[in-house]
Formats: structure tokens, C-alpha cells, sequence
């Protein structure tokens, strides 16, 4: 118990699980004893992905968590992941792995600050990614995506002016494909952030033949050299159906799992940041979800996501209008 409520306190378990235990094994048990849905977002470490009843990016996870018959969702993500997950599903039980799993862009947002920048623009709709907190969604006209990003924002009429936020190089973007003039706010990834154009170009110099892959939370310099850029669901799709074997990914590295699962072929790099030796670029929000943790949430069912009733209610309607739009969009 004393474990337990230092849970409470930080988020994060310290319990010693005995050596012998076979942690997959345990998991995909205690899964089917308690008809829970396993979501994994792509940036997962591989072992996580590999126990998920589900993976994917964003819009796929929400889709899925509004649509799964399970009693509890566990989502192996960060934690607004788990707040969108419980925002569509306030009758269910949704766990987190680790409470300390955050986001360094929904954090570059405070609602309270984001109000205030609502204010000073008035007579505008607000477009906000879906990395943000509920307390952001609830003061938002509509959610999107990096999958349904543009096809949303070219639903407003030309005329209709927008606020985007809270990621300024995907606002950037979105400006830029769609010709509008969206104010942004001043947000960011610092995953994505950290891509160097000079190392991913020493790099390429290696590969010739590679085909750069960018998500475009990336800087635009990052952008300009890149040959696809889409959200992680879209560079995986390219990756698949690309005949080209060679490819410098400049997303989370998380993604390269899946892209080596459905090419086994082609060769994938991940795409140097700025900063390390090590050659790729993890997010240690992402990372700090693990097999033991994910298995001690199993069994104390606990961190739990709560969100007060009023909010939910709030935050709901933009995340709606949202999947009904991108319904649309793949029915059109
Ligand atoms: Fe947030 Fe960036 Fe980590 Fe995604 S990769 S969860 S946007 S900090």
C-alpha cells in the first residue's frame, strides 16, 4: 500500500515486481480479465507497441476510443492522450501508465494565456491542435490533427478568420498549403524542434538515394529539404507504398517500429537532432511509459484520468466536430 499512495503522490510506481515475472505474459492476461483496450501512440517503444490492441496517431487513437467496447482504456501515450480518451468516454475507466507523461507543446499553451491571445483577436475562429490540454479544447471552435489539419481548416469559408494553435511551425505549414493567414500562437514541440538540416544533410550524402520524411512540426528548413511531409500516420502510408528503399525520418523515432514491421526491406534512418550522439530523437514524455508500469496500472487499475464534469462537456464539442469532419472528409 505504501507504494501505492506514493502513486498517488507523483504518478509513478516504484513497486518491485519479482524478476521471475514474465511482465508480457501478465499483461495480456490480466487485459483479457479485465476487457481492457490496450491504445499505443506510434512514438511507444517497441514492446509497448507490441503488447497494444491498437496503434496509431492521434486521430486514430480518438476514433478508437470512442468506438471500443472495452471497460477500460489504457492508453500508452502522454497525458492529454488520455484526457481526449476519457473526454470521449466519461463512462469509462482510462489509465495512463505514468501521470508524469506530459507534453512539452500542450505545456507551451496555458489555457489562461491562450484565453487572453483569444481575446486580442476577436471575430475569429479557433483552430487548435489536438496537443493541448481540456482546459485549451474547451476554449477551441474545433480540434484537429496533423492527419485532418488542412482538410478542416479549408472547410472554413476564405473569408472566416482563424486563431491556430498551439505548434507554430505546423501553423506555419498549414498557412502556407492552404494560402491562409491563420494568427498563430507561439508554440512548440521540442521533439521536432531539434532536427538539424545540416547533420540530415551529412547524413544524406551517405544515402543519396534516401527519401527524407518530415513531420511538420519540424522547422521549415526541416520542411524545405524534405521530399513528403505528413503527419505520422500519412509518412508511414508514403513509406509503404513508396517504391524507393531508403528513407531519413525526421519525426519521433518511435515511428520506425511500425515502418520496419510493414517494409522489412527498405531501410529506415532516423533523423539526426541537434544535440546528440546517439543519432535519433526520442521524447522522453513518450518514453516514460514502460512494460512494469503499464502492468502495475493493470492491477491497482490506477493512475486514473478524471476531469471535472463541466469541462469534459466543454472540451467535447470541438474534438466532436472534429471526427465528424474528418467522417466527412474520407466519405468525400
Ligand atoms: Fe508532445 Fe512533442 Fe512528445 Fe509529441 S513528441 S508528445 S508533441 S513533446
Amino acid at each position: 500500500m505504501n507504494n501505492y499512495n506514493t502513486w498517488l503522490k507523483t504518478g509513478f510506481v516504484s513497486e518491485k515486481i519479482p524478476m521471475e515475472t514474465n511482465l508480457k505474459d501478465e499483461i495480456l492476461y490480466l487485459k483479457k480479465k479485465k476487457n481492457v483496450a490496450i491504445l499505443a501512440h506510434f512514438y511507444q517503444n517497441a514492446e509497448i507497441q507490441n503488447i497494444a490492441d491498437y496503434i496509431g496517431d492521434s486521430l486514430a487513437l480518438a476514433h478508437i476510443a470512442k468506438t471500443t467496447n472495452s471497460d477500460i482504456i489504457l492508453l500508452c501515450g502522454v497525458y492529454f492522450m488520455g484526457e481526449t480518451a476519457k473526454i470521449l468516454n466519461p463512462q469509462k475507466m482510462v489509465i495512463v501508465p505514468d501521470l508524469n507523461a506530459g507534453c512539452s507543446l500542450a505545456d507551451s499553451c496555458p489555457a489562461d494565456k491562450f484565453e487572453e491571445f483569444i481575446k486580442k483577436h476577436p471575430n475569429h475562429k479557433v483552430v487548435t491542435y489536438v496537443n493541448t490540454t481540456a482546459a485549451v479544447k474547451a476554449i477551441s471552435d474545433i480540434v484537429v490533427t496533423s492527419t485532418n489539419a488542412a482538410y478542416i481548416i479549408n472547410n472554413f469559408p476564405k473569408e472566416e478568420k482563424l486563431i491556430f494553435g498551439p505548434d507554430k511551425n505546423l501553423g506555419n505549414y498549414l498557412n502556407s498549403i492552404t494560402g491562409r493567414n491563420m494568427v498563430l500562437w507561439d508554440g512548440a514541440c521540442h521533439v521536432h524542434e531539434k532536427f538539424s538540416v545540416e547533420k540530415i544533410l551529412e547524413l544524406k550524402k551517405s544515402v543519396p538515394e534516401a527519401k527524407i520524411l518530415a513531420h511538420p512540426e519540424c522547422k521549415k528548413p526541416v520542411l524545405l529539404i524534405a521530399d513528403f511531409i505528413g503527419s505520422t500516420a500519412a509518412i508511414l502510408k508514403y513509406s509503404i507504398n513508396s517504391k524507393n528503399k531508403n528513407f531519413i525520418v525526421a519525426t519521433e523515432a518511435g515511428i520506425l517500429h511500425e515502418m520496419r514491421k510493414k517494409s522489412p526491406d527498405k531501410n529506415f534512418i532516423p533523423a539526426p537532432p541537434n544535440d546528440s550522439t546517439c543519432g535519433c530523437n526520442n521524447c522522453e514524455f513518450m518514453k516514460l511509459n514502460t512494460l512494469e508500469k503499464i502492468y502495475l496500472s493493470l492491477i491497482y487499475e490506477f493512475p486514473q484520468v478524471e476531469i471535472d464534469e463541466e469541462l469534459r462537456k466543454k472540451a467535447f464539442l470541438p474534438i466532436k466536430r472534429m471526427l465528424e469532419m474528418s467522417e466527412e472528409g474520407k466519405q468525400n
